[in-house]
């Protein structure tokens, strides 16, 4: 290097020589102008220049930009080598020269040091230039520190952007409008959402993969997003990997992105959610048919109880007549016409009376099976001979405690309907079970509570029902059928009483499939009940001597009983409220042998009047007698098991025989 002169020593002895020779400073005038041009444009040019030696690296010259812009003197840069200020190590700095050299590249990215030691980021564009026979190296170096810094923080943030997507706990898509969104990026919680695997999803759009279960959902959700921006709240069905479909809530909005639109999507599965409120429906709908059912049965209750009470001072008047008349006088015949409309409006009420639960009843402790084995027959008759009847009893059955006549009335009433129901030939089966329902079945069926049951189910093959019929099933007078055959009261009446008794039914049907009632009764695990033996009601009535105090708070019945009684030969004692009675009990003379009262009146009920009464004579015998249970009895349910009932309206005949059999009883 000592015998390579420097560039002022150079242009000092050109200059000497230049005015030493007036010719030569004339011929190297335009050529010095020419070169003062292009060191100017090298030494004050605002980018930063060097000049350098590939073959060491040494710095041969730097500009002025070059000074400012690495805090050092050009004098020093000219001390230095490009090694000193590139921060790759020597080796690299080297082959990437050689690169330059051989022109295979001629921009680069580096870090430099600074004099300050500060580090930036620089490009370089290098060119080969030829300097006296060797070739240099002229790099024009840009500061990309801020763009780089920059490039930095956005590459961040999108890196943060996709970790955030990525690890969102919903799911979320995103796709570009560059494709029509045909590349989705889905995220982990989308995966696990939709249950598909990565590879069977990435990259492909949600139609592709068969995700919308209505295709044109999709076009919906990506115009109201081009019209609106965002999207809130879209309603769809998705299906996911395993075919189970999703009711979605779906928001999107658009995120610009330099040159396109990113469409991002987050998806809210809200089956559950929706299940529950349908379940909740469901339940509120049928909490309302129960509270409809009650206020009906209340008003039904209400009117048949006043209307069963006429009925009953009706028959007993009629009956009277014809026990004054002869059965050959015209008149006869009249009464006998009566009698028979009245006993069939009866019939009627009877059946309301079952509805609103105010049938009045002696419950048994039963096998259910062995009632019913005792009923086949009945039915076999009651359904006709192109219809099959198939039994097919549950074991071990628990008992029920139960009105027998009820079981007849609910298997009569299920077996004609499922017997109009049936066009020709048929089969209709009857089944019991013994079944237990748990807290969860109970939650989802308004009226069951959890516990032990005996299932009593009646099938058909006929005609079914459609959704309509069966949400107006158990209205009285609900019927399909046409006038004079059917009265709407069968399933009113089945209704009543399964409540009546605690139990619940449950009805599952479709047209032309067929229908399946199904009545649940609380099992009874006590032992068998006493069974009272009847007596054969067709016997003639039977007269008596006795004395008996009636009480009953509806004058026209007080008053047609009474005659009854006195007509079959009794001493009666006529009391229209408890208060009456008990003063009639004090103040009579002889013996009462019986009591006979109805169970709900104004002031006391017909248990705890016999109970006072009881006091006075303690052998009296006691017949309770009623058209429904209300208040009291209600709240009680029934009568207690053993206690002597006739139902109102009654005849003749039937009070005769009861009180015969009542007075009879052995103590
Ligand atoms: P009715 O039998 O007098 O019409 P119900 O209360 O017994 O009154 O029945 C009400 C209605 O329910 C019927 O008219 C019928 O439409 C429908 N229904 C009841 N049971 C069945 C059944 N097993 N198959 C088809 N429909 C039935
Ligand atoms: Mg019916």
């Amino acid at each position: 290097m000592t015998d390579k002169p420097t560039y002022e020593a150079l242009e000092r002895r050109v200059t000497e020589l230049e005015e030493s020779n007036f010719e030569l400073k004339r011929a190297v005038e335009p050529l010095r102008e020419s070169e003062a041009l292009f060191r100017n444009l090298f030494e004050r040019h605002a980018a930063v220049q060097l000049l350098i030696d590939p073959h060491n690296g040494n710095i041969m010259d730097a500009n002025g930009a070059a000074n400012a812009f690495y805090g050092w003197t050009r004098e020093q840069l000219r001390q230095m080598r490009i090694q000193d200020i590139n921060t790759l190590p020597r080796q690299e700095v080297k082959m990437e020269m050689e690169k330059a050299k051989t022109k295979q590249r001629v921009y680069f990215e580096f870090q430099h040091r600074l004099a300050d030691g500060s580090i930036r980021e620089v490009e370089v564009f290098s060119s080969k230039i030829q300097v006296k026979g060797s070739d240099l190296l002229h790099s024009i170096i840009h500061d990309v520190s801020a763009r780089k810094q920059a490039e930095k923080a956005l590459r961040e943030s999108e890196q943060s952007f996709s970790q955030l997507f990525e690890s969102a706990p919903v799911p979320m898509a995103y796709a570009s409008d560059v494709d029509g969104y045909k590349e989705t990026t889905w995220n982990e919680a989308w995966y696990h959402t939709f249950g598909y695997a990565r590879e069977q999803a990435e990259g492909r759009s949600g139609d592709d993969i068969g995700l919308w279960v209505n295709s044109a959902d999709r076009n919906r959700f990506i115009e109201t997003a081009n019209q609106q921006h965002y999207v809130t709240d879209f309603e769809t069905l998705l299906r996911g990997r395993d075919g189970a479909v999703h009711n979605c809530l779906l928001f999107g909005r658009f995120i610009d992105k330099t040159g396109h639109r990113l469409l991002m999507a987050v998806y809210l599965d809200i089956t559950h959610r929706k299940r529950a409120d349908e379940e909740r429906e469901k339940l509120q709908a049928q909490l309302s048919q129960a509270q409809k059912m009650e206020s009906v049965g209340r008003l039904a209750g209400g009117v048949a109880h006043d209307f069963n009470n006429m009925l009953g001072a009706i028959l007993g008047y009629t009956e009277l007549g014809m026990l004054r008349v002869s059965p050959t006088d015209p008149t006869y015949g009249t009464l006998a016409d009566i009698q028979k409309a009245a006993q069939r409006s009866a019939n009627l009420t009877r059946q309301l009376l079952a509805f609103a639960r105010k049938q009045a009843v002696a419950p048994k402790l039963l096998d259910l099976n062995e009632t019913l084995e005792g009923m086949l027959k009945m039915l076999r008759r009651l359904i006709g001979e192109n219809i099959d009847l198939a039994w097919l009893p549950g074991k071990d059955l628990d008992p029920v405690r139960m009105d027998p006549s009820q079981i007849e009335q609910l298997l009569a009433n299920l077996c004609v309907n499922a017997r109009d129901a049936i066009r020709d030939t048929g089969k209709i089966s009857v089944e019991t079970g013994a079944v237990t329902f748990d807290e969860i079945y109970c939650a989802a069926h308004v009226g069951s509570v959890p516990g032990k049951y005996v299932l009593l189910a009646v099938s058909d093959n006929g005609c079914g029902m459609d959704a309509e019929t069966r949400s107006h099933l158990f209205e009285p007078f609900f019927t399909t059928k046409a006038v004079g055959k059917g009265t709407g009261l069968g399933l009113a009446t089945i209704y009543g009483i399964v409540k009546q008794n605690n139990g619940f039914i449950d009805v599952h049907s479709q047209p032309g499939q067929g229908t399946t009632v199904k009545i649940y009764l609380p099992r009874n695990t006590a032992e068998t009940g006493r069974t009272t033996k009847k007596k054969d009601a067709a016997q003639a009535a039977e007269r008596g001597h006795e004395t008996i105090l009636i009480v009953e708070d509806e004058p026209m019945i007080l008053d047609i009983t009474t005659k009854m009684l006195e007509h079959q030969g009794y001493t009666v004692q006529a009391a229209a409220t408890p208060g009456e009675a008990i003063r009639l009990a004090r103040e009579h003379a002889g013996e009462i042998h019986l009591l006979m009262t109805d169970v709900v009146m104004p002031e006391m009920n017909g248990r705890d009047l016999a109970k006072n009464l009881l006091s006075l004579y303690p052998n009296l015998k006691r017949l309770f007698m009623s058209g429904y249970t209300a208040d009291v009895i209600a709240h009680h349910g029934v009568l207690d098991e053993g206690v002597q009932f006739i139902q109102k309206p009654f005849l003749v005949q039937a009070l005769a025989n009861k009180v015969r059999e009542v007075l009879d009883e052995p103590k």
